[in-house]
């Protein structure tokens, strides 16, 4: 027998199971016995019907062939306008390249940056995929430890070791999972480690709709770093289009010309219905400011829920579409936590250790419930967590 690749293999190596919960979710609602479900970043609103009229028109239009490897002229450009407003640096269309998701973009900037066995580093708690990412590109993932006590942010001393000798850096704010937004001091450290060890950094700003206590701010506009980084951006977060598919990375000319050539050999090119519907969406920024206000609103609600609470403590969360909830007063980890919340209360939370060591005795809830459900959803896994807490509830056996 042929043996497959040592390569594609190795790619989940190391993680458990870090979909238990939403496996065990998804077969709950089967069963009709649907759970409230904060393990998915994803929005419980459809797609804007504006959106779907715009692709719809496009594709009876004709647009449904081979629609151009970087992306369509249109949409290259409108990205440009918006990376150079929200991100703050200067790009024009040929540092674009749109991707399939931001998941995309991940695996095109990491091809295009990455030899076999070179290092790159990640901040834990990740985006689950981010090890993966990098494997698939023949990398070596690299973990760099975030604090809880510290709000996330990475500190200087374990993020300088990290990246001695590796080739790239990957950082992500606003952050999935834990909803913090990294500070001018965090974007400063992290510039000055690019530069002075000479790295790539990978910016994944798909959240950059959803910074909420303070204005966006890129790595990328910081000086000297334009020409080592590719920003990370899509359509999935702000505009409700995850299944689009709809991603791009914006970037040095050089790198953005290896990505294209990358993207001729893997996906061909973007389809030109779904490149309309976005360049259609980027001209309507109420609807981004409306998506997103959603999960502004939401944080608000979380906090409230949660407020007073000793044993389900909300971090420091104040962007994208999630909150870390710190359960370590129940002396359960988060796994035995969340699973004693969807066996025995029907509430859906991701265990802190599916994202990584950082966030152990941690739950992640994303706020994709609606307004009153996600308030009884998290007051509930306070009452919960407070009678753990004071032994008034027995955690369950092993
Ligand atoms: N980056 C982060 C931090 C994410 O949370 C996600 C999705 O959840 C992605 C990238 C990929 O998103 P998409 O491929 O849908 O654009």
């Amino acid at each position: 027998m042929p043996v497959p690749s040592q390569q594609i293999r190795y790619i989940l190596s190391g993680g458990g199971d870090g979909w238990e919960i939403l496996h065990r979710a998804r077969q709950l609602a089967a069963a009709g016995d649907p759970p409230l479900n904060l393990c998915v970043g994803e929005h419980d609103e459809p797609t804007p019907p504006e959106i779907l009229a715009a692709m719809d028109a496009s594709a009876r239009g004709g647009h449904t062939g081979y629609a151009g490897l970087a992306g369509t002229p249109g949409l290259r450009r409108a990205l440009a306008e918006r990376v150079s407003a929200r991100q703050g640096v200067p790009v024009g269309p040929s540092n674009i390249v749109v991707t399939g998701g931001g998941q995309g973009a991940l695996f095109y900037a990491l091809n295009a940056m990455l030899d076999p066995g070179d290092a790159a580093v990640v901040i834990d708690p990740y985006y689950t995929v981010y090890p993966g990412t990098i494997r698939t590109a023949g990398g070596v993932p690299r973990i760099a430890r975030a604090r809880t006590e510290n709000g996330f942010q990475p500190d200087f001393a374990t993020l300088d070791a990290a990246c001695d000798g590796a080739k790239a850096l990957l950082v992500n704010t606003p952050n999935n999972p834990t909803g913090a937004i990294y500070s001018g001091e965090t974007l400063e450290m992290i510039a000055e480690i690019c530069i002075r060890r000479d790295l790539w950094l990978i910016s994944d700003e798909v959240y950059d709709g959803m910074s909420f206590a303070r204005p966006h701010r890129s790595p990328a506009a910081l000086p000297g770093m334009a020409e080592r980084t590719v920003v990370v951006g899509s359509m999935s977060k702000s505009y409700a289009m995850c299944g689009f598919r709809c991603g791009w990375a914006a970037g040095p000319e050089g790198l953005i010309k290896l990505m294209t050539d990358l993207a001729l050999n893997v996906a061909y090119g973007q389809p030109g219905f779904v490149m309309d519907a976005a360049e259609f969406a980027l001209g309507r920024p109420d609807i981004e400011a409306r998506i997103c206000g959603t999960f502004a609103r939401r944080h608000e609600i979380a906090r409230r829920a949660l407020a007073g609470a000793q044993a389900a403590r909300a971090g420091a969360s104040d962007g994208a579409m999630y909150l870390m909830i710190d359960i370590r007063p129940t002396g359960l980890s988060g796994r035995d936590f969340a699973r004693l919340m969807i066996e025995e209360e029907r509430i859906a939370v991701m265990p802190g250790e599916s994202f990584g060591e950082a966030a152990a005795g941690h739950v992640r809830a994303t706020l994709t419930l609606p307004d009153d459900q996600l308030h009884t959803a998290l007051t509930r896994l306070a009452e919960v967590a407070g009678d753990l807490a004071a032994g008034r509830r027995a955690a369950p056996a092993a």
